[in-house]
């Protein structure tokens, strides 16, 4: 067990609730690689694939030292020299082909094997300077596995050891987004939460997390440290804790609060079919974020007005070919028909930053195999709009299947990370180009669409007055207006103390955008996680706020506090808040008011 028993870690919580399970570490390696044994006759073979991945990495790094330009501090060519070493070390060079020859496995599970092993012997080593060079053999390592991998998506090992019956936490220092997909599609372990060192509360990995309706505490920095195989640990997500080894005590409250949060579900339940309404009768829209088709399922079950962002992008990740348009029409075409009727908002593709494509895909867009990422700063790159116009026939392709996807319910097209009026002209210019090309086809779509847009970067929020000339609605997203306002990378975790959503910079830009849109008749709603967080529904809804789109877990919650909420008070509340400059006093002043006598419990259906 570990010595920090009974040790309370702390991080940021995503989701909520409380979960309590056995530890897997996961090491990085184990993350991207695909363990399987392999027969007997296929061991040269694989010894072969070994061979040729060192030897391509042997090749990347020839071009780049033949590439190092003159005034490049010596420091770069000794990496690289350090890495070649590293390369040609019989330690990694040799080990991992007897493992294939004597346990008959394949070539990426002998190389992170054998990583370990090495790893475990540099941190042995007394010396500050040669143990953290650990670091690099992983870096080689990885540029093998890569290699090996050829462009493949990656995949999830199984955690091994679970005894029956027991729920699992993964302990990791980072999951991507695609890792996230990956366990959504996973039948065969019952996972019960999970725990990273790295990553911020609204990075694309938490809303995933929050989608699989999974209790996370992200950016718990010693996780790995503190935390041993096999430990009991329980996340109280709402508390931002990880509590590892707790006392029989603690386990026996987690446990009682765990079947307080079960009823009190239960008795949200009986909210679904009420109409969403303030106090003094002010309707209010409760829409849901998905992020795949079959997630409509829990926006239906939920009660949601309809879809306030399909984050479609999630389609196009984690595969080697991009979707076809008849199969993104498919994917569009089944949660339209879901919603029967209700809007759905479907987003174009918002890759870049932490979203990213797997290299055989971007190759298929005619991103040369070789070319490095082209991102040195990915969240200020190509993403999102800046990505489609890049890319117009990826974008044509996608603007068809949207349309097309029209036919079949109320869809809405919405595109994101604006920042140019000359962005939005662009993006309608395709649009009806895509529609000129289904006339062609004589394929039919809804001519009355609408498109808006998002309002994630203080030039848009700036600019709401030309953009609502433009667009028919907007939608905020505060996970990246906060972001970029605040010159804060929503999946940095050694940042994400300041990441503020109550400094008045970022509430000033959103209540200027939801004024700004009231102004010209223009809906507006907010579709970042700002939106399902119980302490800003009573501030956005005195903004003006009629449109709140959140995980579909969250849709109950604000529908029973809205119950409680008057409009009028609202008002006065979002006034003195916006008066105010001190983010501590606005905190106190939100503070203050849910302080007050709680709302009576649900009890009945009106
Ligand atoms: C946002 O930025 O608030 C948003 C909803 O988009 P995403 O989280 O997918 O970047
Ligand atoms: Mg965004």
């Amino acid at each position: 067990m570990a010595e920090g028993r009974g040790e309370a870690l702390k991080g940021s919580g995503v989701a909520h609730g409380i979960a309590i399970g056995r530890a897997h570490l996961l090491a990085r390696s184990e993350l991207e690689v695909r363990q399987y044994t392999i027969e007997r006759r296929d061991v040269v073979h694989e010894i072969g694939r070994l061979t040729s991945g060192f030897n391509a990495v042997r090749l990347e790094l020839d071009h780049l030292r033949s590439h190092i330009s003159a005034e490049a501090p010596p420091e770069v060519r000794a990496f690289l020299d350090l890495h070649q070493m590293i390369l040609d070390d019989a330690l990694l060079a040799e080990a991992p082909r007897d493992l294939i020859r004597t346990r008959l496995i394949n070539a990426e599970w002998a190389l992170t094997i054998q990583l370990e092993e090495v790893c475990r012997q540099f941190q042995a080593i007394d010396d500050e300077y040669l143990r953290e060079r650990s670091t690099d053999v992983r870096q080689v390592v990885e540029r093998v596995l890569s290699a090996l991998s050829e462009g493949r998506p990656t995949r999830m090992a199984l955690p091994r050891k679970i005894a029956p019956g027991e729920r699992l936490i993964l302990v990791a220092q980072d999951l991507a987004p695609a890792d996230m997909l990956h366990l959504k599609d996973r039948a065969d372990i019952d996972l019960a939460g999970f725990v990273t060192e790295l990553g911020g509360p609204t990075s694309h990995t938490a809303i995933l997390a929050r989608s699989l309706g999974l209790p996370a505490v992200v950016g718990v920095e010693r996780a790995r440290k503190v935390i041993e195989e096999g430990d009991l640990v329980v996340i109280d997500a709402d508390s931002d804790l990880v509590v590892v080894n707790p006392t029989e005590a603690e386990v026996a409250a987690f446990h009682r609060r765990l079947r307080e949060e079960t009823e009190h579900r239960v008795q949200l339940r009986k909210l679904k079919g009420r109409l969403s309404r303030t106090k003094d009768g002010v309707a209010v829209e409760l829409l849901a974020n998905i992020e795949l088709p079959q997630d409509a399922r829990d926006a239906l079950e939920a009660g949601a007005d309809g879809i306030g962002l399909f984050r479609s992008e999630f389609l196009f990740m984690d595969r080697n070919e991009l979707p076809t348009e008849d199969e993104q029409y498919e994917a569009y075409a089944k949660v339209a028909r879901a919603m029967k009727g209700k809007p759905v908002v479907i987003r174009t593709l918002d890759i870049g930053a932490d979203k990213v494509l797997t290299a055989a895909a971007r190759e298929s867009l005619g991103m040369g195999k070789g070319a490095p990422r082209p991102e040195s700063n990915p969240a200020l790159g190509l993403r999102a709009i800046r990505y489609c116009l890049a890319y117009p026939e990826l974008f044509l392709t996608q603007l068809r299947a949207i349309l097309r996807a029209s036919e079949v319910g109320t869809v809405r097209i919405l595109v994101p990370m604006l920042a140019h009026a000359h962005e939005i002209e662009q993006a309608l210019a395709f649009v009806a180009r895509a529609k000129e090309q289904l006339k062609e086809r004589r394929q039919k779509y809804d001519g009355r669409i609408l498109v808006g847009g998002m309002i994630e970067v203080p030039a848009a929020a700036l600019s709401v007055p030309q953009f609502v000339e433009k667009l028919k609605f907007l939608s905020i997203g505060t996970n990246d207006l906060i972001q970029y306002t605040l010159a804060i990378d929503r999946s940095d975790s050694s940042v994400a103390h300041l990441y503020d959503h109550l400094h008045p910079a970022v509430l000033h830009l959103i209540g200027q955008t939801i004024k700004g849109g009231a102004r010209a008749g223009v809906p507006v709603a907010v579709c970042g996680e700002l939106a399902g967080e119980l302490e800003m529904t009573e501030l956005l809804l005195g903004m003006g706020l009629r449109q709140f789109s959140m995980h579909p877990s969250q849709i109950l919650p604000v529908k029973e506090q809205l119950f409680e909420l008057s409009t009028k008070d609202a008002v006065r509340l979002a006034g003195r808040v916006l008066r105010e400059s001190d983010p501590i006093r606005i905190r106190a002043a939100l503070d203050h008011r849910r302080s007050e006598p709680d709302p009576a419990p649900v009890r009945s259906a009106a």
